[in-house]
């Protein structure tokens, strides 16, 4: 069963790319961590991805994968999306892709589906006023259930998670988070890497962060440009 969703979501991929996300979104489908590696284009593709902003540290952010000519994928919340309406401006029109990462970051397990629905929704909605259209979901903490994937493909949503973890929450060093998304021996990176422009910290030290996953081969794609491309 998982192996013929997984060769149904392939040839979809491959016979629909401009079509494959609301398809995919459609199908409920999850991208998460096992999904994503069996997915990863070739050339070491790397969607670098920030979650719950945006904050006060996101327009130095832009300003230095503007410098870089990095394209990244915002998860925004709706509750911030409705008091930065212009840096979430500014991040579209640096040509940043900006999703769903709920209203007000809650573990979604423990609510009903309807009001997961509505943290989706409520969102959605905040995007739309600014003429945001987003394409991908990502629950808060990674944490969700049957009904945030129905709800998700209401919203023609693709739930989305990550394969490389930065936490850097916990770690506020160059060091800390680049052993985590280039751990040593790790030669080829790639994959959905997370980190959260909320942190000084973390946007501190995404000069030497992209330097050093650059300098390994990594080629900066979005979301949708990651999920786009022909396998
Ligand atoms: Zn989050």
């Amino acid at each position: 069963m998982r192996a013929a969703f997984a060769t149904l979501l392939l040839l979809t991929v491959l016979a629909l790319p401009l079509l494959a996300r609301p398809a995919l979104a459609e199908q409920g489908a999850v991208l998460d961590a096992p999904e994503i590696k069996r997915l990863e284009p070739g050339g070491h593709a790397c969607a670098i991805t920030f979650d719950d902003g945006p904050g006060k540290y996101t327009p130095a952010l832009l300003d230095l994968l503007k410098e870089r000519g990095i394209h990244a994928t915002f998860f925004v919340l709706g509750e911030h999306v409705q008091k930065a309406a212009d840096t979430v401006r500014r991040i579209a029109a640096e040509g940043h892709e900006i999703d769903n990462h709920s209203y007000d970051h809650p573990l979604l397990r423990h609510l009903t589906e309807a009001q997961q629905k509505q943290e989706m929704d409520k969102t959605e909605l905040a995007l739309k006023a600014l003429g945001v259209i987003p394409h991908f979901f990502r629950p808060p903490y990674g944490s969700y259930d049957s009904g945030t994937v129905r709800a998700a493909a209401e919203d023609n949503l693709v739930l989305a998670l990550w394969s490389v973890d930065s936490l850097d929450w916990k770690y506020r060093t160059v060091k800390g988070i680049e052993a985590q998304v280039l751990p040593k021996g790790q030669v080829e990176p790639r994959g959905i890497f997370l980190f959260h422009d909320i942190h000084r910290t973390t946007v501190r030290a995404m000069p030497d962060v992209l330097e050093k996953l650059a300098q390994a081969g990594c080629r900066f794609v979005t979301l949708a440009e990651w999920l786009a491309e022909e396998r």
